[in-house]
Formats: structure tokens, sequence, C-alpha cells
């Protein structure tokens, strides 16, 4: 028999290496873009048609290629960054694996003209699925223009797995954002589908970041700065009040390359303890600056982690300059989340007397008090010191609650078989008889709250513990989804519109989920520019909420893809976990009653939508067990 192994042709080899390389049109801006960078561009255009599903334009006026480069520039591990193993350790560019171009040409239709300023003449190449169709002399201007058309026209199953526009759009932009930011000295301009969606002009940093997220975050940026032998920080990390619980606006970079650092990440959060609210995380815009001897950045074509060789000396720098930055501006004592105004003014500092962040206690109204560890509320205590000393055994009632239908205190307390409404006795309507004998009884009180955060009441089968927060979220997301299915909207209109600002993705993603949001409560119009106007919001949400629940919704939604099946579903569970009233919040007797007899209204009122328990039932039967 012959022999069976033979080397692959250039086009298929290519065509495997971009599976790794290219996943989507993101991919390709992030190369074209990170080139033209490397070859000292100072103004990039970049055009796209359709999320650059039909192409990808980037024109550069850095540098340019020779005639024989143009054509080399396309063949795999071909490069003019490194040119033996020992420079991977001396990087400044951001390119070095010469992988990018024969990649994206052997998966796409692609054009290039390319002139070096020295030049009198430029080269123009055109390759289609990696093969090249042309070769030859043309006038343009000086730099580099690449035109890459139908991406994975050749590769059906690839193109088939693109998401949506808007979700393509988005990875676009979040590329688009990471080399931006990093490379303020250069003038960007996007335009997508023939509308320029950026415009950023060569500058600072702060203007920079300023023009990208729009004039509101100025306030909000405090700068860092430090310079040790061992590494430079600067840049700017936002003040307390940017903290959100999906933040994408996190930013770190070393030696001008994004990057993800998780530790680098908990080092910032360290020096916000205290003053965020914990499971949020502030904006921030960090700047390293290391010997690239230093640093590992050559892990994964695509993965965007670095390793550092000193990380643990590294993180306490990072951390108190952070620190130091959050002390400077702030002097006043007392932080509000409720109100949310802005208590931090730029406080001059008084170097003779440093504050330090430890200093600043959460000073917060009852209804949300994310520090205090004892969630015991004053009203409560009462109610305890009436009580029976065996109602303290309540205590063990909520400990099944934290995990997902988990038996709260007996495997038996929670039967199976699906619960009964009419179970439920109705203690605002007098008529209805009681098996345990509440009615008739004189300043009888049939509901109590537990700790600010449960609702007992007795039904015909025992005690139920009710967790007021899911019970809430239950009622509240039933009712958002018969809103949407009847295409009704329960609304209320704001007298001051809410302005805010977005990003374009998120333009695209709001017009696309109009409908849905006007049906849970929203009337939004969009003004242009990347800013909205929110003229009306759900009636049961503030306006904080509202905005946060928006901005919240924007950000899980926008890489998603086409999740138009199941979208209303989780943005009606989502406005119902905003809305719902929180653990920790004080209910009348009244509004217990009201919360209880909706929520019994319902047909399965045991379980949220999601399966989370939303009461649990000690029957008759254990609670016997327990005085034998
Ligand atoms: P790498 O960036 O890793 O070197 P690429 O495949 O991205 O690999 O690019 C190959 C080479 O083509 C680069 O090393 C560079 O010399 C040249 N090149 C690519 N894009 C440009 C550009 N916009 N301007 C000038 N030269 C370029
Ligand atoms: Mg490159």
């Amino acid at each position: 028999m012959s022999d069976v192994i033979h080397l692959l042709p250039d086009t298929v080899a290519n065509q495997i290496a971009a599976g790794e390389v290219i996943q989507r049109p993101a991919s390709v801006v992030k190369e074209l873009v990170e080139n033209s960078i490397d070859a000292g561009a100072t103004s990039i255009k970049l055009l796209l048609k359709d999320a650059g599903r039909t192409y990808i334009q980037v024109i550069d006026n850095g540098k340019g290629m020779s005639e024989t480069d143009a054509r080399l520039c396309f063949d795999r591990h071909a490069t003019s960054k490194i040119s033996s193993a020992d420079d991977l350790f001396a990087l400044r560019t951001m390119g070095f694996r010469g992988e990018a171009l024969p990649s994206i040409s052997s998966i796409s239709q692609l054009e290039m003209k390319t002139k070096r300023p020295e030049d009198e003449v430029g080269t123009l190449v055109e390759i289609n699925g990696g093969k090249i169709e042309r070769q030859e002399s043309v006038a343009c201007p000086d730099g580099t223009n690449f035109l890459v058309k139908n991406i994975f026209y050749n590769v059906p199953a690839r193109r088939k797995f693109l998401k949506s526009n808007t979700a393509e759009f988005s990875h676009i932009e979040k590329e688009f954002f990471r080399v931006a930011l990093v490379n303020p000295q250069v003038e960007f301009e996007l335009y997508h589908n023939d509308q320029l969606v950026y415009q950023l002009h060569a500058g600072g940093l702060r203007e920079r970041i300023i023009a990208i997220f729009g004039k509101n975050i100025n306030a909000q940026l405090l700068s860092i700065e430090v310079d040790t032998p061992l590494v430079k920080i600067g840049g700017y990390v936002g003040k307390p009040e940017t903290a959100k619980k999906q933040n994408d606006r996190q930013y770190f970079f070393v030696n001008g390359r994004y990057m993800r650092h998780p530790y680098f990440h908990k080092a910032v959060l360290q020096a916000f303890d205290r003053l965020i609210v914990p499971g949020t995380s502030p904006d921030y815009f960090i700047y390293f600056e290391v010997d690239p001897a230093n640093i590992d950045v050559n892990i994964h074509p695509t993965k965007t982690e670095i390793k550092f060789e000193s990380e643990q000396t590294i993180w306490p720098i990072l951390m108190s300059c952070v620190k130091e930055a959050l002390g400077k501006f702030n002097i006043v004592p007392s932080l509000d989340f409720e109100h949310g105004e802005d208590i931090f003014q730029d406080v001059p500092l008084n170097p003779s007397n440093p504050v330090s962040t430890s200093a600043f206690e959460a000073n917060l109204d009852t209804s949300y008090n994310p520090f205090k560890t004892d969630g015991c509320g004053g009203s409560n205590y009462q109610y305890k010191k009436k009580s029976d000393p065996n109602l303290q055994n309540w205590e063990t009632l909520y400990n099944g609650f934290e995990s997902e239908r988990t038996p709260s205190f007996s495997p038996s307390a929670f039967p199976d078989k699906p619960f009964d409404p009419s179970n439920f006795i109705d203690h605002s309507d007098t008529s209805s008889g009681s098996e345990f004998g509440m009615e008739g009884e004189e300043n009888k009180t049939h509901y109590i709250q537990f700790k600010n955060k449960y609702i007992l009441t007795v039904l015909k089968s025992g005690l139920a513990c009710i967790d007021q927060h899911r019970a809430h979220v239950k009622v509240l997301y039933e009712r958002y989804m018969k809103n949407i299915q009847q295409r009704k909207a329960a609304s209320q209109q704001l007298m001051f519109p809410i302005r805010l600002e977005v990003m374009e993705s998120e333009a695209m993603l709001l017009d696309d989920m109009a409908e849905d949001f006007s049906f849970l409560g929203f009337d939004i119009s969009c003004l242009g520019k990347g800013s909205i106007s929110i003229n009306g919001i759900p009636s049961e949400c503030n306006e904080t909420e509202a905005e946060n629940y928006l901005r919240d919704l924007l950000q899980s939604f926008k890489e998603g893809g086409d999740m138009k099946e199941g979208r209303a579903e989780k943005m009606a569970m989502k406005l119902a976990e905003t809305s719902a009233i929180k653990a920790g919040k004080h209910l009348t007797e009244e509004e217990m009653m009201n919360l209880v007899s909706q929520l019994f209204s319902l047909p399965t009122p045991d379980y949220t939508s999601d399966n989370r328990i939303v009461m649990s039932i000690m029957t008759m039967e254990e609670i016997e067990k327990k005085f034998k």
C-alpha cells in the first residue's frame, strides 16, 4: 500500500486556522484595525455593511506595504513583527503570529490596496477564498485599504452560525472600543450602513472615554496614577455610583493591549469595599505599563487573558492607588444608595488630613442595607416579644429558602403535589370560617412579618412562611406576561422624561425590542445620535429601577443573538425581579394581605416561574411532633 499522509494545500490549512482566529465579523475588525495600529496609522476609518456580514472595510494612513510584501502578507506565518523566538519577550506590537491575513483571506472575498509613502504607485491584490485572483499596480493614497466581503461565503456552516445584525454589531463595537480606548492619539471613524455612528477625534484619554460613552461619564471619572520600577499604572476609575451588576465599562490594558484580568479586577473591587453594593462593580479604565519580558501574551490567538510574572506584587499597588483616588475626592461620610444624589462632588484634598476610604459608613434607609448582617428590624421585635417563645422556632423555617427547591425544615414540609389554592384562608374575608379559630378574636393579627423578609400566616393545611420578595416577583411576572399576551400595557407617564445615552448597538436593540418594551409599560423614544428618552415606565417601578432595568437588559441581550424566542419571558422576569418589593422592606398588615391574596389567586403560588420556592408550610402534624 502506498503512503497515505500528505500536506494539506495552503488554502485548506488556512481555512482550518481561520476557525481559530476568525469567529465572526468582529474578529476581522479586530485583526485589521490592530494591523493598522501596528502600521503606525494616525487615522483609521471603518466602514461596515450589515454588521460586517456584507462587507468590512478598514482604511488607514499607515506605512503601507511594498509590492512584494503585499503578496507575502497573505502567506501563513508571514509577519514583519518578529523574527526570532526571543522577540516574543519584547513585544511592542499588537500582532506577531502572522495568521490573521491568511485566515481572513481564506474565508472571504478580499481586496487590498496599499502604498508606501516612498513609492510612486501602490499595489492591488484580490483574493477569493485564499486564491490570489489579481495583483497589479494601482494609483491609491498612502496607507492600506482592506475590503473584506461576504465573510464565510465558502464556509456555509459558519455563516449560518452568525447571530442577528444587532448581536454581531455589538461584538464589533466591543472590539472597536478596546482598540480605540488604548489609542486615543489615533482618530477613528466608524460607519455602519453608510451612517457615521462613531467619530473619535485624536486627543487625550479622558476625551476618548467621553467620545465613546457620552459626556455624562466625565463627572464620574477619578484619575489614578502610580509609578514604580515594576509597573506604571494610570487611567480612571468610576465613582462608586457607577457600580452596576453587569458592567461593560471595565477595561484593563497592558502595554497598549486590551486584557481581561479577573485577579486584578478583584483588587479594584477590594478598593471599593463598603462603598458599593456587593455584587456590583464600578466602571474603570486602567492602563498598565510593564517590561514586555514580564508578561506572556502568547496564550491563545483569541484569548484576552494575559499572564503577569509579578501579579502578587502588582495587586496591592493597584489596590492602593485606586483607594487613594477614592479617598482624594471623598470626604462625605455617608453613602445613600437609595436616593442616589450626587454626594460625591470633587472635594479639594487636604493633604494634612487624608481621608481613608474605610472611614465611609453606609447610611441607608430601612428598605435596603447591604452592609448590615443582622437584618432584624425594629418593628419585628414587637412581634417577637408578644408571641409565644416557641415561635422562635420559626427561625428554622427560612433556612430552606436559600437553596432552590430544597425542602425547608423537613422533607415532608414541602409536598411534591401542586399547591391547592383552596388551602388559602382569606383573612380579609370575615365571613370565611377558620379551622384554626382565628376568626372572631379581637385585635387579631393574621399576617406577621418576620425579619422584614418573610410573611407568616395560617392556611388550612398549616402555618405558611412566604418569602415576600419572591411572592411579589411571582405576582408581577404573571401580570407582565398577561399584559404582553393581551398586548396591553400599564404605564405611568413621567413628568420629566429621563434622557439616556446609549451605544449604537443598544439603540439597534431597543428598536428591535420596542414592542415588548411597550407592553411592559415603557414608553421610549429615540432621539438619535446615541440618545433616548424614557417618557413612561411600568407602574410598579420607580425611575431609578426602570433606568437600571433598561440598562441591565440591553447589556444582557445585546450579544445574545436572535433570542426572539423566550425573550418576552426573560424581560418580564427581569422586570419583576427589579420592581418587586425587596427583602428588608417593612410591610403593613394590609400590604401583606394584598400580596398574599394576589399570590393565592395564581394557579401555582408555591413556586416562582423560574422554579424557586415562594412558600413553605409547616403542617399540623409537624407542629405536634415538635411537642412530643
Ligand atoms: P501579524 O499582524 O501577526 O504580523 P497579519 O497576518 O495580521 O500578521 O499581517 C501580516 C503582515 O502584513 C504584518 O506583519 C504587516 O507587515 C503586514 N500588514 C498587515 N496589515 C497592514 C497594514 N494595514 N499596513 C501595513 N502593513 C500591514
Ligand atoms: Mg495582525
